[in-house]
């Protein structure tokens, strides 16, 4: 063999070495994800478990092992997994429950990330669900987690919350509480239900073992939708909302441990308030009324009903309705656009709040907050000593609801040239300057 044969087999044997280690390596990293497995030392747990759950066994009001043992023999659904669903999930999984069901549609955003701490940058654009998921099989493998990536509707509502024990209800809207409250109470289920919005929160427990009162005994009728206000819209703070969702999970590690019995179980509603000193108020509630259409005596409500969509909860509880401003009121963006490269003199009233007016605004914008009372634009001339009927007056909000109002408004009042933005600065960062930051 030539001593250039010589080299080029050891080449090629070098080469095939590297390929291997590189195999290998990639089996190890391979491992390392998959989930480890835990030989039980006894009936119950694995070493593992023992140590993981030694901290709140041996809390006495929590009840040792035979408590950790109902955890893990528990299977809870987890409606939402946003602001409540995101620490309500956490400390659920984290505490040993052994399934859990996380139902959401919704996908993670970058906006979503200041309080809803389950998901992270990585995930944005993924499910939220299955973000969720993630989170939770690195945190506890010991969990089991089922994923739905779709609205909770009429038509799944039974199929789904049937598998379980025990709902947490970590929603944001009245429509989807009263269909999972009227599917929960016709399957006999438990719910812990949360909400909040801003720096406040509440929590609450229904349909406690069939015996306490549900969402209708506490709400017959649904809220005015004009008052129903949306995080998006509203705003919220991550710690007050991650509060209400942590004590959500507390409840429900009461419920599970049977902590609470038919005998002591009092209804309450717990409302939690950041401002101006942090408290937690508890109220006590009514009990089952006798009317209630899904629970009481006379009630009328069936899952026949329900599944052939009998009720429609949307419906039921209503939309906001804005009727719209004739067209020639209306302006675009890109018309608008056009008006200020031509140097048009007029005014533009930015009519959000001025929280929202400082976070970002439009160059010679002046902040007259939208109230529905009227009382801000009715002052409109001590704002403008020099403001004339017959000016140019444009009106600006962040979606181009509020700026038709306001515009009805100002018509009515004697403006003759009124014209608002279609879609607000919301559609101006996306059609004219994208480095308007949307919130
Ligand atoms: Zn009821």
């Amino acid at each position: 063999m030539t001593s250039f044969e010589q080299n080029s087999r050891l080449l090629q044997r070098i080469k095939e070495l590297e390929l291997e280690n590189e195999i290998l390596r990639g089996k190890i990293s391979n491992d390392q994800t998959t989930i480890k497995e835990f030989p039980k030392i006894d009936s119950n747990f694995s070493l593992d478990e023992y140590k993981r759950y030694g901290r709140q066994m041996i809390v006495p009001e929590f009840g040792s092992l035979s408590s950790q043992i109902k955890l893990s023999d528990s299977i809870v659904l987890v409606v939402g997994a946003g602001g409540l669903g995101s620490p309500a999930l956490q400390y659920l999984s984290a505490a040993g429950i052994g399934s859990i069901g996380i139902i959401d549609d919704d996908i993670v955003d970058t906006s979503n990330l200041h309080r809803q701490i389950i998901h992270s940058t990585s995930t944005v654009g993924e499910f939220k669900c299955e973000s969720a998921k993630s989170f939770i099989t690195k945190l506890n493998p010991h969990v089991h987690v089922t994923t739905y990536p779709t609205k909770l509707s009429n038509e799944n509502a039974f199929e789904i919350i049937e598998q379980y024990d025990l709902v947490l209800d970590c929603t944001d809207h009245p429509a989807i509480r009263y269909l999972i409250n009227d599917v929960c109470v016709l399957l006999g289920k438990t719910i812990v239900s949360g909400s909040g919005l801003k720096s406040d929160g509440q929590f609450t427990i229904l349909n406690f073992e069939n015996i306490g009162p549900c969402y209708r005994c506490f709400y017959p009728q649904p809220p005015n939708p004009s008052t129903v206000t949306s995080c998006s819209d509203g705003g919220v703070i991550g710690p007050a909302i991650g509060l209400v969702g942590t004590a959500m999970a507390m409840e429900a590690i009461k419920i599970l441990t049977k902590f609470y019995t038919k005998d002591n179980f009092k209804p309450f509603l717990a409302s939690y308030s950041a401002y101006p000193n942090q408290q937690i108020r508890t109220f006590k509630m009514r009990p089952k009324q006798e009317n209630c259409l899904v629970c009481g005596r006379k009630k009328s409500i069936t899952k026949e009903q329900i599944k052939n969509g009998g009720i429609n909860y949307v419906e039921f509880c209503g939309k906001v309705v804005i009727d719209p401003i004739d067209e020639k009121y209306r302006i675009s963006v890109q018309e608008y656009n056009d008006k200020i490269k031509n140097k048009q003199r007029h005014t533009l009233i930015d009519v959000r709040p001025k929280e929202q007016y400082h976070i970002t605004n439009l160059p010679g914008s002046i902040n007259i907050e939208w109230d529905p009372t009227f009382r801000k634009l009715d002052s409109l001339e001590e704002y403008m000593d020099s403001i004339n009927k017959t000016d140019d007056i444009y009106l600006i909000c962040r979606f181009g609801n509020d700026s038709q109002l306001a515009a009805k408004k100002l018509i009515d009042m004697g403006y003759k040239n009124v014209k608002e933005l279609k879609g607000g600065l919301n559609k101006w960062t996306d059609e004219i300057d994208q480095n308007i930051p949307k919130y």
